[in-house]
């Protein structure tokens, strides 16, 4: 299930405790500490969630709300110091798929993230996903070839998973650093070759990711 959140709060000590728990819970996680910042951000990324704090120094975190509802149906969870019943009540009113009040537990938070994603994404709750032989376990973060159990680092299995939730697209080396990795990662595109060549090592299956050359990868069904 993971991938990228928008994590939109001014406070750092806040941001950095849920992008801490986020990320050890597998996502990764774009931080933006104005609302300004965020919509940006929703360009940049393939965003699969966004959590908004409701009051930002340059935005009311309901404008921002309604300002991605008009663009689309990403799921967005409020978060606020502010527990008056009007702003959850206006914040589910535009939109919003759930509303946590601070203080809150991390592990609470992302907890809800999760169910938020769950409910938006049907599909994303199909916790196996197969290519050939190969079959992924998500929610185990498990790989088995051909029923046999291989070992993989978490950015290996990560890397596989996105591969196969793209089978039959050419993935650039650009796109997999930014998705699988994200943005933070500071070394090259030739972490991914390398991390490719140790997929096909482990998995032996080499066919199975094949390199477009000028261009990147691309998982193959058969
Ligand atoms: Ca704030």
């Amino acid at each position: 299930m993971p991938g990228t959140i928008l994590l939109v709060e001014d406070e750092e000590d806040i941001a950095t405790l849920v992008r801490t728990y986020l990320e050890r819970d597998g996502f990764q996680v774009v931080w933006a500490s104005r609302g300004v910042e965020g919509l940006l951000a929703l360009e940049q990324h393939e965003v699969r969630l966004a959590i908004l704090d409701l009051q930002l120094p340059d935005a009311d975190g309901l404008d921002l709300c309604r300002a991605i509802r008009q663009q689309s149906r990403l799921p967005i969870v409020i978060l606020t110091a502010r527990d008056e019943e009007i702003d959850r009540i206006t914040g589910l009113e535009l939109g919003a798929d759930d509303y946590i009040a601070k203080p809150f537990s991390p592990r609470e938070l992302v907890a809800r993230v999760r169910a938020v994603l769950r409910r938006a994404e049907p599909d994303a709750a199909a916790d196996e996903i197969v290519l050939g032989d190969v079959a992924v376990d998500r929610g185990g973060r498990a790989v088995t070839v051909n029923g046999n159990p291989v070992e993989l680092t978490g950015m290996e299995f990560d890397l596989l998973a996105y591969l196969i939730d793209h089978t039959g697209l050419v993935l650039s080396r650009e796109r997999l650093l930014d998705r699988v990795w994200g943005l933070a990662f500071p070394g090259g595109t030739r972490t991914v070759d390398v991390h490719v060549a140790q997929l096909r090592r482990k998995l032996g299956r080499p066919e199975l990711i094949r390199t477009i050359r000028g261009s990147g990868y691309k998982a193959v069904a058969s």
